[in-house]
């Protein structure tokens, strides 16, 4: 397919009427041809027009027409082949191989909701029968279950080109609940984005869904996003991306005459704590996982290791030692764009100024070559200085981690408390230390939506029992995930129906239980029909 730069709403390519810009190969710093074009305001706002005529119709869609809608959306993104995992390579640095995971990892995603709409799981299908007879007040019939909120504004991630992106979680897991979606695509990866929308559209045709379903809007400036979440139309939100934009983005929601939910998905350094038992007989093989956890990518993913604490000894410096031999032969890796770039190394270069923090190992050095390439690092601090230092808190987006040396493991949960949210917290121990130091582990699970034990944080399994969410700053909601079947609960809200004649109940809760639902009856799990 031939890119045109053009953006999709209301069943049709328009050329945005907002000006052009090119995306930049950040592995050369050469632009890509075609020039995309920018949504104007007024262009957004007939998006969100259509999504909102179309929005009531695609909700009653039935779960089994979206579901194969969803398995269409993955067919569809298969079927464009390499001209796809080419063009994220060129507008990512990312290498074909990484392109590949991600497709995979993104239609698997789509077809996992659909899987998850057919054994409809997501109704949460309750009934309380009426009981007239009941005293002193008659209990009438009360029958629940979650339907569409409605339009949904999803923003594209820069370090996901696939799986957070166009037709990634927040889109597949909104189109799941039947609220339409309006994506803004990133201008790191427009190319992408559009052949991504193509093959949602060929979808909705081949599905025949309504055209108003979906849009993709593009533009390099705030107005596109503002404009979005703005729109009275707009029901919710969903965000990846840096805590300035999250937090924008959750200002201007409330801010609205009716305010709505943005789920963002946001900062996090993702602790990783080393037991002494456990350092004494791995400290290499730690050193070596850790190392591949921290320069995955450039170190550009959201559960990147931003954060070992460990009791300062031999051991840990046995660990430093494998460390600096394992960095040492990282090359700088390329940056998604040149605005990540130059914030990686402001970040680095501000750790590096703050008193008491050291360099204990670094990657191989940024050359002259072109793009924008970051050099690893893991920087050191003392535990003390790491607890009165809120600076050196903060995510440094990319290859580097902060190493905290404690004085002695109660150190260890001091450390932890000053932290803000996290996706991700991890623990290596032995058995029997981890049996010993569970005043540990509750320190993570304070903190974070997903704990890890002797393993490393990278690497999100896209699976039902999944949780990629957290305390605030690692999301917006800590209720609720980003990644899994459960994130579809974002995008629905909880209705419930009384005194209803059958014929106007939806198929979930009609008493012949059409759908064959697994459904809480008067509190009891059934799937029977009602008499
Ligand atoms: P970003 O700057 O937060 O932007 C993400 C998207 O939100 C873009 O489409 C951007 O639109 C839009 N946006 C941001 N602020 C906005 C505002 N005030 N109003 C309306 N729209 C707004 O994230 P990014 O470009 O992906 O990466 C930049 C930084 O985010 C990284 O350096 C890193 O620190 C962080 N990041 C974090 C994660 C994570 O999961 N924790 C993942 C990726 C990136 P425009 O580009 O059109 O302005």
């Amino acid at each position: 397919m031939t890119i045109s730069g053009k953006l999709y709403f209301d069943g049709a390519w328009h050329q945005g009427m907002g000006g052009t810009y090119h995306a930049v190969n950040p592995a050369t710093a050469q632009t890509i041809e075609p020039a995309m074009t920018k949504a104007t305001k007024l262009q957004v706002e007939q998006a969100v027009a259509a999504a909102q005529r179309d929005s009531l119709a695609f909700a009653k869609t039935s779960a089994s027409q979206r579901a194969n809608f969803l398995r269409e959306c993955a067919t569809q993104i298969e079927a464009l082949g390499d001209e796809l995992v080419d063009r994220i390579s060129a507008e990512t640095g990312y290498p074909k191989a990484r392109g590949e995971g991600e497709r995979a990892r993104t239609c698997g995603q789509l077809r996992m909701f659909a899987a998850s709409l057919d054994n409809g799981e997501f109704v949460d299908a309750r009934i309380d029968t009426a009981q007239p007879d009941r005293k002193p007040v008659p209990k009438p019939d009360i029958r629940f279950m979650q339907q569409a909120v409605g339009p949904v504004a999803v923003f594209s991630v820069s370090n996901f080109p696939l799986a957070y992106s166009t037709a990634g979680g927040d889109s597949a897991a909104a189109l799941a609940a039947g609220c339409p979606v309006l994506a803004k695509g990133h201008n790191s990866h427009p190319g992408t984005g559009e052949l991504v929308a193509s093959a949602i559209i060929k979808a909705i045709e081949i599905c025949k869904m309504p055209k108003g379903i979906f849009a993709y809007l593009m533009g390099d400036d705030t107005e596109v996003g503002a404009t979005l979440v703005q729109a009275p139309a707009v029901k919710a939100v969903g965000f990846t991306g840096s805590i300035a934009g999250g937090t924008a983005l959750m200002k201007m929601a409330n801010a609205r005459p009716e305010p709505i939910p943005v789920f963002a998905e946001m900062g996090s350094i993702n602790p990783v704590v080393l037991l002494p038992e456990a350092l004494k007989t791995q400290a290499a093989t730690i050193a070596k996982g850790f190392v591949a956890s921290l320069t995955l990518g450039t170190g550009q993913f959201c559960v990147n290791p931003g954060l070992v604490i460990a009791v300062d000894g031999p051991e840990l410096q046995e660990f430093i030692t494998a460390v600096q031999a394992e960095l040492g032969a990282v090359g700088a890796g390329v940056m998604l764009n040149e605005r990540i770039c130059h914030s990686y190394s402001n970040g680095v270069n501000h750790f590096k100024q703050v008193p008491g923090v050291d360099v204990l190992a670094q990657g191989q050095a940024v050359s002259d070559a072109a793009g924008f390439r970051a050099q690893a690092y893991l920087l050191g601090t003392s535990g003390q200085n790491f607890v009165a230092q809120p600076d050196i808190h903060e995510e440094v987006f990319g290859p580097t981690s902060m190493l905290v040396k404690c004085k002695s493991i109660d150190e260890i949960p001091q450390a932890l408390s000053v932290l803000g949210g996290q996706l991700t917290g991890t623990i290596h121990g032995t058995e029997s230390e981890l049996a010993q130091h569970v005043e540990i582990i509750d320190a993570l699970t304070a903190k974070a939506g997903r704990l890890v034990i002797n393993g490393f944080p990278t690497g999100v399994e896209v699976c039902p029992s999944m949780v990629h969410g957290g305390p605030f700053p690692a999301s917006s909601d800590m209720r609720f995930t980003a990644v899994g079947t459960a994130a579809i609960q974002r995008f629905q809200r909880p209705v419930c129906y009384q005194n209803f004649p059958d014929a106007l109940l939806p198929d979930a809760l009609k008493n012949s239980n059409p759908l064959k639902l697994n459904r809480l009856v008067n509190g009891a799990t059934s799937d029977a029909a009602l008499s």
